[in-house]
């Protein structure tokens, strides 16, 4: 079945509501085994919103419509809906009780006015009831395709979606897909080296399909098969997951929505270790992100915000001379912030990061985006230069999710890199 959503909304034109309806009902539909195949937005305007209608129905066989059935002179849908597909707009007598009864609900007069317009429909629709609030949705075919009109709200689309749109089309696809879908976390690599590892996945299989989306500083890559039986989309699927990850191996730092805040705090429970943080630019971005993980306690011992020569020293017991012949921003001073976070805490591991985040600051042999990052061990010890490009946040953030890899990446192979 070909299925195309349409969002109506200027507000979703010019960027001042971000389109989410779109995303979700293709995930709900996904989940029934059934594609969006095309998704288009216009604004509240009457002949847009016509001209979208007709041209997705030439190019589907369900369209879902949703926004702009509300009571406001901009809410113009219900109207076009019936221009596009010469009908008259009527008054619904379903529609009339439901805004009645809404209305006295909410302790209102209890009656609405005959003209009222969200009582008002396309000639021969089918209402789609809304429990939840005033704008009821509609039904009708037209030129062979079925067209659902749902209110903009999400949650108001959402159960409206659920209850009827879905076992709506459900029933009607006759040949059943399952579309099972699996998610790979990768960070570390840029996007054409993923690209080029696993180029060979991508064109070895037509009944898996792969797409490899950038959401800065990670990379996700989507796994999405397709078969009659689950037992078969399981089997396909899980063949290409194994396949990327012996492509990619440690590049990948977890599956589904996993964070890799959590990866880390996994690992650590499973080894039983602790740790301490001794940060300098990132300013407590990393301890954030780490106690975001519920039970963080366990191994999270003490994170310490170190900006100024004088807290390195009196909080870590960085030496004066380090800080004086190498400066705070340099691999000697990530060391000794490691080591003496380590040893202040008494904890298993101690990480440290210090750096120059911009905008000012940087010099010709530290310009701005290097960054050092340390991590001490009982078995060894490891410091690395980065340097990292973008603006002051990017930086930060950079640096944040690279120290919390260097912990996933030490917590699974006992080891970072050699020195
Ligand atoms: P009503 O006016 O009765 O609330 P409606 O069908 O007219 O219903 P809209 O006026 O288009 O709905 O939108 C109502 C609210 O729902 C908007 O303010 C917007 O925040 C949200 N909304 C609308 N469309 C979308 C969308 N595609 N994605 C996310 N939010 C949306
Ligand atoms: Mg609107």
């Amino acid at each position: 079945m070909r299925i195309s959503t349409l969002s109506i909304g200027s507000e979703l034109i010019c960027g001042e509501v971000i389109d989410t309806n779109a995303g979700h009902i293709a995930e709900l539909l996904l989940g029934c085994g059934l594609r969006v195949q095309r998704h288009v937005v216009v604004g509240d305007c009457e002949p847009d919103i016509g001209e979208a209608l007709n041209e997705l129905a030439l190019k589907s066989d369900a369209v879902i419509v949703t926004g702009g059935l509300g009571p406001t002179v901009d809410d113009v849908t219900a109207l076009a809906a019936a221009h596009a597909t010469g009908r008259r707009l009527v008054v619904n007598e379903e529609l009339n009780e439901h805004l009645r009864s809404f209305s006295a609900r909410l302790g209102g007069p209890g009656g609405c006015h005959p003209s009222d317009k969200q009582a008002m429909i396309p000639a021969k629709s089918t209402v789609i009831p809304n429990p939840t609030g005033t704008a009821c949705g509609f039904h009708f075919i037209h030129g062979g395709c079925f067209f659902f009109f749902l209110p903009g709200v999400p949650s108001e689309m959402d159960r409206m979606l659920r209850e009827t749109v879905l076992p709506f089309l459900y029933v009607r696809v006759f040949h059943k897909r399952v579309v099972l879908s699996s998610f790979l976390n990768v960070f570390g690599l840029s996007e054409p080296e993923v690209d080029g590892l696993l180029a060979c996945v991508l064109s070895g299989s037509h009944t898996v399909q792969m797409s490899i989306c950038v959401t800065f500083p990670r990379i996700r890559i989507t796994l999405r098969a397709d078969a009659d039986t689950e037992t078969a989309a399981r089997t396909r699927l899980q063949e290409t997951v194994e396949l990327v990850r012996e492509r990619l191996g440690d590049a990948i730092f977890s599956e589904g929505h996993e964070t890799i805040e959590q990866a880390v705090a996994g690992l650590f429970a499973r080894r039983g270790l602790t740790m301490a943080l001794a940060e300098s630019c990132t300013g407590g971005l990393i301890a954030k992100r780490l106690t975001d993980v519920p039970g963080s306690s366990a191994f999270f011992l003490e994170g310490a915000v170190t900006y100024s020569n004088a807290a390195k020293m009196r909080l870590l017991g960085v030496p004066q001379d380090i800080l004086e012949a190498r400066g705070a921003v340099s691999s000697e001073c990530a060391a000794a912030m490691a080591a003496g976070a380590r040893v202040a805490a008494g904890s298993d591991l101690g990480l440290a990061v210090t750096g120059i985040a911009g905008p000012d600051g940087g010099t010709d042999d530290k310009p701005v985006g290097t960054v050092f990052i340390s991590l001490a061990a009982p078995d060894g010890a490891w410091t690395k230069r980065f340097l990292f490009g973008g603006n002051r946040e990017d930086i930060r953030t950079l640096t944040a999710w690279t120290a919390l890899d260097w912990l996933r990446r030490y917590l699974m192979n006992n080891s970072l890199f050699s020195v």
